[in-house]
């Protein structure tokens, strides 16, 4: 495919919610050939599919705590099975120590990218995006069409979790069980941050940088 370098190394992209890991995953997705996993999308696929995990799960993601360790690694274990020879992409797992201990029976993590962005500028952000269900393309009412997806022409909708009384919760849920990761992952020397504030164009130019450099090792 042009313009792709294939990688065969798996990433995962660290952050709290709002610091565009979806919107920098689909784009180093796309550059480094990576399969792209999002434990929030297949969620969100079991709850409109109304599976027995989706029902399980909603009340979890609707008032902003995290869905149930066994539960989220039974899910992702299932669709590790179904993976071809790619490296990994992982976006929004694991979200706590457990879940990162059980990622490490099962694959070795090259890098994780660590997307920093100071805590008003995500509450803006996470209240004016807007999605696509179509395709998981990711906007923002400030500058985008808030109704249409550029890239698919779906119907961008705004999601239930997306509103300031559960984006507080998510962030506390992130802070007390998803930031002890930044350290479990410094401690091994895998753990690049990148300032996630800046622009999407900046976020991406400094991540591309680290993959490069990992590249040529
Ligand atoms: P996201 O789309 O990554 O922001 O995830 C939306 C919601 O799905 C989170 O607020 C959690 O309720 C749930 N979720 C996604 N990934 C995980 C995970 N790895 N562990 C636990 N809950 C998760």
């Amino acid at each position: 495919m042009e313009g792709v370098s294939e990688v065969l190394m798996n990433i995962i992209l660290l952050g709290a919610p709002g610091a565009g890991k979806g919107t920098q995953a689909i784009k180093i997705a796309k550059a480094y050939g990576l399969q792209h996993i999002s434990t929030g999308d297949m969620l969100r696929a079991e709850m409109a599919k109304g599976t027995e995990l989706g029902r399980r799960a909603q009340g979890y993601m609707q008032s902003g705590q995290l869905v149930p360790d066994d539960l989220i690694i039974a899910m992702i274990m299932e669709r590790f099975d179904g993976l071809g020879q790619k490296g990994m992409l992982l976006d929004g797992f694991p979200r706590t120590v457990a879940q990162a201990e059980a990622l490490d029976k099962r694959a070795k993590v090259d890098a994780v990218i660590n997307l920093t962005v100071p805590e008003d500028v995500i509450m803006t952000r996470i209240c004016g995006r807007r999605v696509c269900p179509a395709c998981g393309g990711t906007y923002h009412i400030s500058r985008d069409d808030p109704k249409i997806c550029r890239a698919c022409g779906g119907e961008l909708v705004q999601r239930p979790d997306d509103n300031p009384e559960t984006v507080k919760k998510r962030l506390d849920t992130y802070l007390s069980q998803t930031a002890p990761l930044v350290d479990y992952y410094a401690a091994r020397g895998i753990l690049h941050s990148v300032d996630g504030s800046i622009s999407i164009e900046y976020g991406f130019m400094k991540i591309s940088a680290i993959l490069e450099k990992l590249k040529n090792r």
